[in-house]
C-alpha cells in the first residue's frame, strides 16, 4: 500500500486510566517539535454515536471542536498539547462505525453480500483511521485505541491494527503499547508478570508491539527492563518507563528523556537529526512550578465529585496561572450544597467565583446563590454557558425584580422568561448532536471589558446550548446595569453578559475552555486569573 503518512498506534494494556491519551499527546508533542506535522486520533470502542449523550459522570467532560462535534475529552488534550485543531474524524466510536456500515447495507451497497465484522466493520475502522492523514496530509497520525487490550469490544480495532500493519509495511507503522509495572510494597518489588500477559493478549490477536512503555510509580532499572525485553520480543531500547510525575505537561520532557520519539522515528524510518524545540514549552513548565503568588477560585457546579467532568476548565486555570505567575487553586463547590445560608462561609475567602456549564435544574438555585454573592461582593465572576445563564437570571430576579425570571430549561415559561428556547431548536425532538455546536464568530462591543480582556473585537469561540437570552429584556438590562458585550451579527444572539460597574463580571455563552492550550492560554481565563489576583489580601 502507497502511503506518505505514518502511523502510529497506542493500545493500553493491565488496566485503564493509565494515560494513553498523554502519553499520545507527549509524543506528538516531541514529534511536532522536531518539524513533524501530526495528529491524533481516539477510537472508542463505546456503542454512543458520540459522547454528547453521555453523563460526564460516566466518561468525563464532552469536548467540543470547532467543526461542532462533540468527543471524547482526550481531544482536549491533543489540542492543548498540539495548539492545532482537531475535528470530527479524530474521535470515532464504535457506535459511528456501525452506524456507517448499517447505513449502508440499507442503501444496498453491500450488493448482496453477508455483512459482518471482519471484514466490513475493520474496513470501516480502516477507513477512518486512513481518513485523518490523507484528507490534511500529515506526516505521522497517532491512534488511540481506547479501552484496554482483552476487553470483547476492542478486537475488532485490535484487528483492523494488524491488517493496516500488515498492509502498510514494517516502517509505515508502529505500535506503542502502555501498561503498568505495580509495586507490591508487602514483597518489596516492581511486577512484570502482568505486562508479560498483556502483551500475550496482543500477541494472540496477532499484534506484535515494537514500543512498550511502562507506567511506574518508581524507577524501572536496566535488568527489569532487559527482562521485559526478553519476554516481550522488543527491542532492549524500546522498553521505556513512563514515572508518575506533579503534572500531566511533565511528560513530554520525560518522554523525550526516555527517547520516546527517537525510538518512534526509528522504526518509521525518518530522519532524527532535527532539533527538538521545547524552549517555550518548558518555560510554561517553570512558570507552572515556581508560582509567585496563589489564588483560590470557587468552581461552582453539579459534577463536582469528578474532576474530569471539568477537565478543560481546570486545565484552562493551569494555562492562565502561568501566564499570570500564579498558582491557581479550584475549589469545587457542589452547588446543591450551597445555599443563602453558608454562602458567606463557603465563598467568603475565595478570589474569584466560576459558575460552571451544565444542563437541567439539579443544583440550580446554589448557582443563583454564587452568582449573587459574587455580584453583591464584587468578587471577579466568571460564568459559562449556563453560568452565564443563571448570572441573567439571578440579575433579572434581584435587581430587575423580576422574581418570576426563569430559563424553561428549568422551569415552565413565565411573564419573565428572560432565558428561552432558540428558535432552531423548537422543532428538534432527537437529542444526539443537535444543540448549537461549534464554532461561531461574535463581534464585541469595543468600549466593553471583554474587548480589553480579548484585546480585540471580533472573536470566534465554540458553543454548545440549546437556549439563549432573550433579547426583548436587552434594555432593561443594560438600563439597569448588566449590558450584552457581544453578539453574533447573524443570528442577533447574545453571547456576552457583563456588568461594567462590577471589578470583574462576564458571563459567556460560548465556552473558551475548549481553546485554552500551553502556548495560547485562553483571554478570558488570563484576565479572569489576573482580576482574582487583584483581591489578594496581603
Ligand atoms: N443547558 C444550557 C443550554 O442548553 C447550557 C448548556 C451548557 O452549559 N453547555 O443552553
Amino acid at each position: 500500500m502507497e502511503t506518505s503518512t505514518k502511523y502510529v498506534f497506542v493500545t493500553g494494556g493491565v488496566t485503564s486510566s493509565l494515560g494513553k491519551g498523554i502519553i499520545a499527546s507527549s509524543l506528538a508533542k516531541l514529534l511536532q517539535s522536531s518539524g513533524y506535522s501530526v495528529t491524533i486520533q481516539k477510537l472508542d470502542p463505546y456503542l454512543n454515536v458520540d459522547p454528547g449523550t453521555l453523563n460526564p459522570y460516566e466518561h468525563g467532560e464532552c469536548y467540543v471542536t470547532e467543526d461542532g462535534a462533540e468527543t471524547d475529552l482526550d481531544l482536549g488534550h491533543y489540542e492543548r498539547f498540539l495548539n492545532i485543531h482537531t475535528s470530527q474524524l479524530n474521535n470515532v466510536t464504535t457506535g459511528r462505525i456501525y452506524q456507517t456500515v448499517i447505513n449502508k447495507e440499507r442503501k444496498g451497497d453491500y450488493l448482496g453480500k453477508t455483512v459482518q465484522v471482519v471484514p466490513h466493520i475493520t474496513d470501516e475502522i480502516k477507513r477512518c483511521i486512513q481518513l485523518v492523514g490523507t484528507k490534511h496530509r500529515f506526516d505521522v497520525v497517532i491512534t488511540e485505541i481506547g479501552g484496554t487490550v482483552g476487553d470483547i469490544e476492542s478486537l475488532p480495532y485490535i484487528e483492523a491494527v494488524r491488517q493496516l500493519r500488515y498492509q502498510l509495511g514494517n516502517t509505515n507503522s508502529v505500535v506503542i503499547h502502555l501498561t503498568l509495572v505495580p509495586y507490591l510494597a508487602a514483597a518489596g518489588e516492581l511486577k512484570t508478570k502482568p505486562t508479560q500477559h498483556s502483551v500475550k493478549a496482543l500477541l494472540e490477536n496477532g499484534v506484535q508491539p515494537d514500543i512498550l512503555v511502562l507506567r511506574t510509580e518508581r524507577n524501572l532499572n536496566m535488568e527489569i527492563r532487559k527482562k521485559v525485553a526478553l519476554f516481550c520480543n522488543v527491542d532492549g531500547d524500546a522498553v521505556i518507563q513512563s514515572i508518575d510525575v506533579p503534572t500531566i505537561y511533565d511528560v513530554p520532557i520525560k518522554m523525550n528523556e526516555e527517547k520516546l520519539d527517537q525510538i518512534v522515528l526509528r522504526k518509521l524510518n525518518l530522519p532524527q537529526n532535527k532539533v527538538v524545540e521545547l524552549r517555550q514549552w518548558k518555560e510554561f513548565l517553570a512558570k507552572v512550578k515556581n508560582p509567585k503568588r496563589e489564588v483560590t477560585i470557587a468552581l461552582v457546579g453539579k459534577y463536582t465529585q469528578l474532576p474530569d467532568a471539568y477537565k478543560s476548565i481546570c486545565e484552562s486555570f493551569i494555562h492562565a496561572g502561568a501566564a499570570n505567575e500564579c498558582k491557581v487553586i479550584v475549589q469545587m463547590i457542589n452547588s446543591e450544597k450551597l445555599n443563602d445560608e453558608n454562602a458567606n462561609q463557603l465563598l467568603a475567602s475565595v478570589n474569584g467565583i466560576l459558575v460552571a456549564p451544565g444542563f437541567g435544574s439539579r443544583g440550580i438555585d446554589g448557582k443563583y446563590v454564587a452568582v449573587k454573592y459574587a455580584r453583591e461582593n464584587n468578587i471577579p465572576f466568571f460564568g459559562i454557558c449556563l453560568g452565564m445563564q443563571c448570572a441573567v437570571i439571578e440579575f433579572a430576579r434581584n435587581v430587575l425584580g423580576y422574581t418570576d425570571a426563569v430559563s424553561t430549561e428549568m422551569e415552565a415559561a413565565t411573564e419573565h422568561t428572560v432565558i428561552d428556547i432558540m428558535e432552531s431548536q423548537k422543532k428538534i425532538t432527537e437529542k444526539g448532536g443537535t444543540m448549537r455546536l461549534g464554532a461561531y464568530p461574535c463581534k464585541l462591543n469595543s468600549n466593553s471589558l471583554t474587548a480589553k480582556v480579548y484585546g480585540q473585537t471580533k472573536i470566534s469561540e465554540r458553543h454548545r446550548h440549546r437556549y439563549e437570552f432573550n433579547n426583548d429584556y436587552l434594555e432593561r438590562f443594560s438600563k439597569a446595569g448588566m449590558v450584552a458585550a457581544g453578539i453574533n451579527e447573524t443570528s442577533g444572539l447574545v453571547e456576552i453578559m457583563e456588568i461594567p460597574s462590577h471589578r470583574w463580571f462576564i458571563g459567556v455563552q460560548f465556552h473558551p475552555e475548549y481553546k485554552s492550550t500551553v502556548l495560547s492560554p485562553h483571554p478570558l481565563f488570563v484576565g479572569f486569573v489576573k482580576a482574582a489576583m487583584t483581591t489578594i489580601k496581603n
